[in-house]
């Protein structure tokens, strides 16, 4: 199965602060600020950055039961995610699945950006958390 997982779309970090971390991203480290999302229905804010071909998402939870103030409590800011783009998000869950890998979304949902996206389980993929994301 050559390039499963295809190009490497984003690299999700989890932050505590940010207004703090854009700042750091924007002014400091040179991304190119491309947009805020607030998803309250999963308790998160979001902003997104680019350098080059990479781009970055930053995540911060806005509510005590977010999936990221849950990370952030227990392991602090950091890498939450890498999200990999596939072709047939389902197949390719079917697939993994079907080898033993844990996922977590049963079926692809919207991600922020629209597109369906599925995050496979870190017990399954060495506690890196990975999301594939339908291109
Ligand atoms: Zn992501």
């Amino acid at each position: 199965m050559p390039d499963r997982l295809k190009e490497l779309n984003h690299i999700g970090i989890a932050v505590t602060d940010l207004e703090e971390a854009k700042e750091l991203f924007r002014d400091r480290l040179g991304f190119r600020w491309e947009r805020d999302q607030e998803l309250p229905e999963r308790g998160l804010k979001i902003a997104f950055f680019s350098t080059g071909n990479t781009r970055i998402e930053l995540l911060q939870g806005i509510t005590a039961d977010s999936a990221i103030s849950k990370f952030v409590e227990k392991r602090g800011p950091g890498i939450h995610h890498l999200s990999f783009e596939v072709e047939g998000i389902q197949r390719v869950m079917d697939e993994l699945s079907g080898e033993g890998i844990k996922l977590i979304d049963q079926q692809p949902r919207p991600g922020a950006e629209g597109h369906l996206v599925a995050f496979l389980h870190p017990k399954s993929t060495g506690s890196v958390l990975i999301e594939l994301e339908e291109k």
